[in-house]
C-alpha cells in the first residue's frame, strides 16, 4: 500500500462529477434549472450528436456578475443558500453548488453572460476544470452555456454513453418535462438544428400538454384543482380511456421540480383503481405546491427524490384530488336527446 494523500482539486471534481453528470441530459437538466432559478422567461436548448459533442443552453435570466464567474465554477459555491439553516426551506431548484464545477470537470465549457446593470458582458472558457480564457464581450442580457465534448477527459465514462439518438431522446424527454413544469416559461429545443419543442410560455398548462402530447391526449383531460392545508394540487389527469401500459405518462412536480415518488405514484394509481383495468397507468400532469419546510429536497445529488415530512398527508391529498376529478366526470349526467 502507498501512503495516503489528499487528492488535488481537479481530480476531486472529476470524481464528484460522476454523481451529478451521467449523460448529456444531466447537463441540460442542471443548466436549465439554473436558467429557471435565474428568473428566465425564455430558455433555448440546442444539442448536436445527442449532446455528446455540443450542448447550448441560452436564457434571458439575470446573468452572472463578472467578478462571480470564476467562483461559480468552484465546488460548493452558490448564490442560492448561505447557511445550513437555509436547507430547511429551499425554494430554488439548485442549492448544492455542484453543477458547474462538475460539468466543467468533464467537458469544455464556454460561458457568455451579461446582467442588465452592466453595459458589457463576459465570455469565459474553462476546460477540464481549468480556466482557459476570460474577456469582456458584447452580449444580450442573460446567459449562454456552451458545453462541448462531454467526457473528453474521462474515456471510461464516455464509453457508457448510448447512441446519439438515445441520448437526444433523453434530452427531449427532459425538456418536455421542464416545459410542463413551467408553463410560464417559453422552452425551445433543437436537435441537430431541427426544432422539436417550442412552447409559448403563456402560462397555460393545457396548451403545453397539447403541444407536447397532441390533440388525442389534450382532448381527454380532467382538471384537478384542490387545496388542503399547506398543499395545493393543480393540473390535469387523463380520462381512464387514454391510460397506457407504462408509467411514462405519470408526470408530477413539486414546487416546480420534476420528481419521482413512490408515494405519489401509489396515490394516483390507487385513485384510478376502480376506473381502469389492471396494469394500466394513467396520464397525469400534476403540480403540487407545498410549504418548503414540509419537504426535504436534499436527499440525492440529482434532487429527483425528495422526502415528505408527512407522507400520509401527501398520499391522502393526492388520491383524494385525483379521485374527485375522476368522480366529477362520472357525475356529469347523460343528457337525453329528444327525438
Ligand atoms: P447551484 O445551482 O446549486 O447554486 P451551480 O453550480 O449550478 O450551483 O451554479 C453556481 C452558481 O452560478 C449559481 O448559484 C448561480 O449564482 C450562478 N449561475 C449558474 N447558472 C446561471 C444562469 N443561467 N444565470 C444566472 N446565474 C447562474
Ligand atoms: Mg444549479
Amino acid at each position: 500500500m502507498s501512503r495516503i494523500q489528499v487528492l488535488d482539486q481537479v481530480t476531486i471534481d472529476k470524481i464528484a462529477a460522476g454523481e451529478v453528470i451521467e449523460r448529456p441530459a444531466s447537463i441540460v437538466k442542471e443548466l436549465t434549472e439554473n436558467a429557471i432559478d435565474a428568473g428566465a422567461t425564455s430558455i433555448a436548448v440546442e444539442i448536436k450528436e445527442g449532446g455528446i459533442s455540443f450542448i447550448r443552453v441560452t436564457d434571458n435570466g439575470c446573468g452572472i456578475e463578472k467578478e462571480d464567474i470564476p467562483n461559480a465554477f468552484l465546488r460548493h459555491s452558490t448564490s442560492k443558500i448561505r447557511t445550513a439553516e437555509d436547507l430547511a426551506h429551499i425554494a430554488s431548484l439548485g442549492f448544492r453548488g455542484e453543477a458547474l464545477s462538475s460539468i466543467a470537470a468533464v467537458s469544455q465549457v464556454e460561458l457568455i453572460t451579461k446582467t442588465k446593470e452592466n453595459t458589457f458582458g463576459s465570455s469565459y472558457r474553462i476546460e477540464g476544470g481549468r480556466e482557459a480564457a476570460f474577456e469582456d464581450t458584447g452580449a444580450p442580457d442573460g446567459t449562454t452555456f456552451l458545453v462541448r465534448q462531454l467526457f473528453y477527459n474521462t474515456p471510461a465514462r464516455r464509453k457508457f454513453l448510448k447512441t446519439a439518438m438515445t441520448e437526444a431522446s433523453h434530452v427531449g424527454d427532459l425538456v418536455m418535462r421542464l416545459a410542463l413544469s413551467h408553463p410560464e416559461i417559453s422552452f425551445q429545443f433543437y436537435n441537430n438544428g431541427q426544432s422539436k419543442i417550442h412552447t409559448s410560455g403563456n402560462g397555460n398548462l393545457k396548451d403545453v400538454i397539447y403541444h407536447i402530447y397532441g390533440r388525442e391526449i389534450a382532448g381527454h383531460l380532467l382538471e384537478v384543482n384542490c387545496e388542503t392545508e399547506g398543499l395545493k394540487i393543480r393540473g390535469y389527469i387523463g380520462e381512464p380511456l387514454i391510460s397506457r401500459g407504462n408509467r411514462n405518462f405519470e408526470n408530477y412536480f413539486i414546487n416546480g421540480r420534476y420528481i419521482k415518488s413512490n408515494i405519489i405514484a401509489k396515490a394516483i394509481e390507487d385513485a384510478y383503481k376502480d376506473f381502469q383495468m389492471q396494469h394500466k397507468y394513467p396520464f397525469t400532469v400534476l403540480h403540487l405546491t407545498a410549504d418548503t419546510q414540509a419537504i426535504d429536497v436534499n436527499v440525492h445529488p440529482t434532487k429527483m427524490e425528495i422526502r415528505f415530512q408527512n407522507q400520509q398527508e401527501i398520499y391522502k391529498a393526492v388520491s383524494e384530488a385525483v379521485g374527485r376529478a375522476l368522480h366529477q366526470e362520472e357525475l356529469i349526467p347523460e343528457v337525453e336527446v329528444p327525438e
